[in-house]
């Protein structure tokens, strides 16, 4: 059996977490980490690996996701703009191997990312 990922175990509640939206298909929780001073990810319940891992039958539920990250962005006061970043293997500097959304705003981002 696979070791489950850090991200399945805050699922599974095995992991606390701050969550700040749940439904059956997804979680949105703080990131542990912040590089903004709003960061949170957006995960399905669904167990895919990465972006690269995304399957035709799963096109609604990432649209489902991303319905959810705009609502987020109005709920936590990102009005000014954010940002929406999905990291996809080591050299894209994924580091948890389970999508996730990163939500980030609060602050001006810079561009090109790192
Ligand atoms: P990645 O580098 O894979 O795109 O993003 C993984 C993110 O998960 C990182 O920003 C990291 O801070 C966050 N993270 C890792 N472990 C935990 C945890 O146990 N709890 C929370 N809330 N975030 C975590």
């Amino acid at each position: 059996m696979t070791e489950k990922t850090i991200f399945k175990r805050i699922i599974d509640g095995e992991i606390p977490a701050n969550v700040v939206f749940e439904d059956d298909q997804c979680l949105a929780f703080h990131d542990v980490n912040p590089q903004a001073p709003t960061h949170v990810l957006v995960i399905p319940k669904k167990e895919i690996a990465s972006l690269e891992a995304v399957a035709d039958e799963d096109i609604p539920l990432i649209g489902h996701l991303h319905r959810v990250l705009r609502d987020l962005a109005r709920q936590l006061d990102l009005g000014d703009g954010y940002r929406v970043v999905v990291n996809c293997g080591a050299s894209g500097g994924q580091t948890v191997d389970h999508l996730h959304f990163h939500l980030l705003g609060g602050r001006p981002l810079g561009w090109p990312p790192g």
